[in-house]
């Protein structure tokens, strides 16, 4: 995944942003957003290009969720923007300058392009595998959505072939969390969000499916990932973000942000997580 112009940068530089081309997948601007008097997300920015993998990662309650959550309409901000491929993405501005939902509809044709990877699954539990794989397209009536062969395809592509008329319970964890990535690829989604996608899983079963992410990520999809796996933001990301209190409060190649360079702050995390 990495481009020739990530490789070719020193490494000790600070960049608080990447060079790029181009529209961004994503765009984050200057986002701010509360619940009540809890200052959640501060003046947020961040980009995501094509082909990019993203790992957000930073201690607990530190806005992570929050911020993968403004990217498919789940929360809104309270200022700021998003966009997805260059499409505002919910937060219209009124005449007094003050931003505002869009109508339901305009809602979920954008919501299209973006592909969301909950920590629980979220399966239809009375559905099989193919068939969850392919409710997704059919809940939105998408124009060249996949098929059945096409979802047996993504189940394929996730090792789950042999287990396309089995119901969610008679799956892993780890096999459920497969089955709920060929999900969220069916819709070929612009980008795919995973919110901590393996920590409701047993030890045991992490690794398969961070082999999964690893794979969709030598596909050259573009990803935004929150973990607090360091495996995923050392081996996978091609950009990690370290948030604190809201705030984007370190960011770079990874071996830059986790690496020698560490900020103390990110340092200390560090030792408490690996
Ligand atoms: P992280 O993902 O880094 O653990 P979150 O984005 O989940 O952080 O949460 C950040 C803060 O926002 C926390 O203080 C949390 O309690 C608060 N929060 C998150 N969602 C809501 C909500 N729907 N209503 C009120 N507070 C929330």
């Amino acid at each position: 995944v990495a481009s020739a112009d990530r490789t070719d940068r020193p490494v000790l530089l600070a960049r608080p942003r990447r060079e790029h081309t181009g529209t961004p997948v994503v765009r984050v601007e200057d986002v701010d957003k509360s619940f009540g008097d809890n200052t959640v997300l501060s003046d947020v920015d961040l980009d995501v290009h094509e082909g990019e993998v993203v790992v957000v990662i930073g201690p607990s309650g530190s806005g992570k969720t929050t911020l993968l959550r403004t990217l498919n309409h789940l929360e809104s901000v309270d200022s700021g923007r998003v966009e997805i491929n260059g499409a505002l993405m919910g937060y219209k501005l009124d005449d007094s300058g003050k931003p505002h939902d869009l109508s339901d509809a305009e809602v979920s044709r954008q919501r299209r392009e973006v592909g969301m990877v909950f920590q629980r699954f979220n399966l239809f539990p009375h559905r099989t595998s193919v068939e969850n794989v392919l409710l997704a397209p059919t809940a939105l009536r998408l124009r060249g959505a996949v098929d059945r062969a096409g979802a047996l395809d993504l189940l394929e592509r996730v090792g789950l072939r042999e287990h396309a008329d089995k119901y969610p319970h008679q799956l892993s964890g780890g096999q459920q969390q497969r089955v709920a990535i060929a999900r969220a690829i069916a819709m070929n989604p612009k980008v795919l969000l995973f919110d901590e996608p393996t920590s409701a899983l047993d030890p045991e079963l992490v690794g398969e499916v961070l082999g999964t992410i690893a794979d969709l990520a030598d596909e050259g999809r573009t990803m935004v990932v929150v973990t607090h796996e360091m495996r995923l933001a050392r081996d996978v990301a091609d950009w990690v973000v370290f948030m604190e209190d809201g705030r984007v409060a370190a960011q770079g190649p990874p071996d830059e942000v986790l690496g020698t360079g560490a900020t103390p702050r990110v340092a200390r995390f560090l030792q408490q997580v690996d």
